[in-house]
Order: structure tokens, then sequence, then C-alpha cells
């Protein structure tokens, strides 16, 4: 079918501004209105018309492509598809004060109406906190979902079985009623049926109507092995169920890893900090690492640990997820002064200075030799 002209519809020249075209709107959409109109299928279409013409005209952009390209410019496919699909009445498709009046009637009613009443059911979060040691191992977590479900007694119609929903009185099935306020008259979603366009006269005992009940549902959901904090886990379908035979929502469990007491994580590698006694690192010793695996590593430090260095443990850090990979346990040594000292330790740790060399202190020896240098030169 071949459309008018969007500046002839409006009856605008082609150079027309802002102003020019909001007026000329008005004017239009007023004249057209089906209200002022009833019946009338003529004034129905021009109402129709004259919103998709200024939809398109008040839009810089839009007016741009139609002046290039004609009503092309807005075929299925081309650009402003969006706007534009489904008849030409888009939600938000409208400015100023027509928004307020227009908007909740050609966006939200049309829509749902053509999708016949179903709608997806609504995604569910369900935050869920592990310990690392279950992070380490993977598991299976029995979790409990408070979801609404499709009523299983009238399998979601909301009537009692062996009766069936009737057609709404008040709106005659339309889902939407119509109020005059001003010059227009405002459709409204029908108070009776809440846009259904169905009343139940002898509802479902169980669901009381909706057609949907609130129940826990309890899911066993798959933790794998070596997951990060932070992770998502979507189980499709598991959402709320649909209205009116709409498909399920999603949902998702969102995954934090309890900080550890003992062990930081760093992707894989776990890190820990050991302190030791000022004795074991000068004379070298061992001690025990408890690993998640259940196991424990012996370290051994050599004589002359230095405070601050690591030790590596091969492979026993985090499981890397889906691969047979596995971290590394990083070992990091801190040096405990020795404090509270008795008389006779006193005694014996300054016996063991003034025996001491520059030898036995590399490090500090060598420092205060570099600092004297650089400052007294
Ligand atoms: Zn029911
Ligand atoms: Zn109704």
């Amino acid at each position: 079918m071949a459309k008018n002209d969007f500046y002839e519809t409006l009856g605008v020249s082609r150079t027309a501004d802002e102003k020019e075209l909001k007026s000329a709107f008005r004017k239009m959409a007023m004249k057209y209105h089906p209200d002022k109109n009833p019946g009338d299928a003529t004034a129905e279409i021009r109402f129709k018309e004259v919103n998709e013409a200024y939809e398109v005209l008040k839009d810089p952009q839009k007016r741009a492509a139609y002046d290039r390209y004609g009503h092309a410019a807005f075929e299925h496919g081309g650009m402003g598809g969006g706007g534009m699909g489904g008849g030409g009445f888009g939600a938000g498709g409208f400015s100023d004060i027509f928004e307020d009046i227009f908007g909740e009637m050609m966006g939200g009613g049309r829509q749902r109406r053509s999708s016949g009443g179903r709608e997806r059911g609504a995604d569910l979060r369900y935050n869920m906190e592990i310990s690392l040691e279950e992070a380490f191992t993977g598991k299976t977590a029995q979790i409990r979902v408070p979801t609404s479900i499709t009523c299983d007694v009238c399998a979601g119609s909301g009537a009692k079985p062996g009766t069936k929903p009737q057609t709404c009185s008040t709106c005659q099935g339309a889902g939407r009623v119509r109020a005059a306020q001003g010059f227009f008259s405002i459709e409204r979603t029908c108070p009776t049926c809440q846009g259904r366009g169905t009343t139940i006269p002898d509802p479902c005992t169980k669901c009381h109507g909706h057609g949907r009940v609130t129940e826990e549902r309890s899911l066993s959901v798959n933790i794998p092995q070596g997951i990060e904090d932070g992770t998502r886990i979507r189980l499709a379908g598991e959402g709320e169920a649909g209205v009116r035979g709409g498909p399920a929502g999603d949902l998702y469990i969102f995954l934090s890893v309890k900080p550890h007491e003992i062990f930081q994580r760093d992707g894989a590698d776990l890190h820990c900090s050991v302190p030791i006694s000022m004795t074991t690192a000068a004379l070298g010793g061992t001690f025990d690492v408890s690993t998640l695996d259940g196991t424990k590593s012996r370290v051994t430090v050599p004589e002359g640990t230095q405070n601050g260095r690591q030790f590596r443990l091969k492979g026993k850090g985090m499981p890397v997820l889906r691969s047979s990979q596995v971290g590394d346990l990083y070992i990091q040594i801190m040096i405990e002064t020795p404090q509270k000292l008795t008389k006779r330790q006193r005694e014996l740790l300054k016996e063991f200075e003034e025996i001491s060399s520059k030898d036995n202190n590399p490090e500090s020896t060598g420092f205060f030799a570099r600092m004297k240098e650089f400052f007294e030169g």
C-alpha cells in the first residue's frame, strides 16, 4: 500500500521547523482523534498516519533519512525500525504533553495484547556464599528457592477445575477502558480484570484465581572445582513461572567465596605468610603446612633464611576451573623477633652479639657502609 507523504499528512512544507511541525501535529491529532470520530475508520487511519508522520519528522535523524530515502528508510529492516515496527506505534513514540496521554495507550497496552497476555516469568537471583575449601573440592549444593510456579490444580488458568474464565463484562474482553479527561479520553487498564479481558467467577481454591502459587523449590546446583569469587551461574528456565503460559525466567546464582583465615587466593595460586622464630631462621629447621587437599607439606628452612623469603609448594594451590591444572601454594617467611626476654636470654644474646662478625650480617653492614660513603664521601 502506497503511503502518503509525511509532510502532506501533517499539512506542512518540507522546510517546516520544529515549532511548525509540533503545532501541525497537535491540530491534526485533535482533528482525527478516535474519540472525536467514534466509529469512523477513515479518521482512525488518518490519526495513525498523523502520529507516524510526526514520529519521524520530529526526530532530526529520522527526518533526514526520510528526506533522502522516503518511506523506504523505515520499512522492515531499515533504519529506525525499532520505533516504527508493528504499525508505527512504538512505546514512547510521542513527545511533550502527548507522551503522558498516549504513551501508555499506544505503547504498553498494545504490545501486551499483541502477545496474547503471555509474559515471561521474572529472573531470580540467589546469593550463595561458599568456603575456599568448597571452591577447592567443588560441591553439589541443595538450595531452596521461593518462586511462583504455575498452579497445578488449575494448570495456570486460575479457574476451578470444570469451570472457565468468563469474558470481562466491564471491558467486554478488551482489557482496557476509557475515561474522559479534558479534550481527550484516556484509555486505562480495566480495573475489573486488570487487563486480562477475562474474570474468574469460580476461582481455583489453591491459587485463588492467580494461576500461580508461591512455593519453595529445592534445586541442586553443581558448583565446579576451582570456581572463583563473583561467578554467576545461570540455570535456564528455573526462575519464576511465566504468566498465562509464557516461558519461565532464569535463575542466577551469584557466588561469593568467603575469605580464608590462612590462605589468600590469587587466581589459581594461594599465598600464606608463615611466621618463624629468629632462631629457626638462623639455625634452619622445618615446619608443616596443612593444605586444602587435606594433606600436610613439610617446608625445610635452610640456615640463614631471610625475612620475606618465599617457598613454592608446587600443585598445592587451587584447581583451575574446567581443567586438570592446579595452581601453587606460596609460603612467605616472616621472621619473628623474640620479645619478653628473660635475664638469661638477654645475657646469651649479648654474648652472641659480642662475638658476631661482619660476615654474620652482610646486609646491614653493607648498608650502613654505603650510607656513610654517600653522605660523608
Ligand atoms: Zn489454581
Ligand atoms: Zn475487564
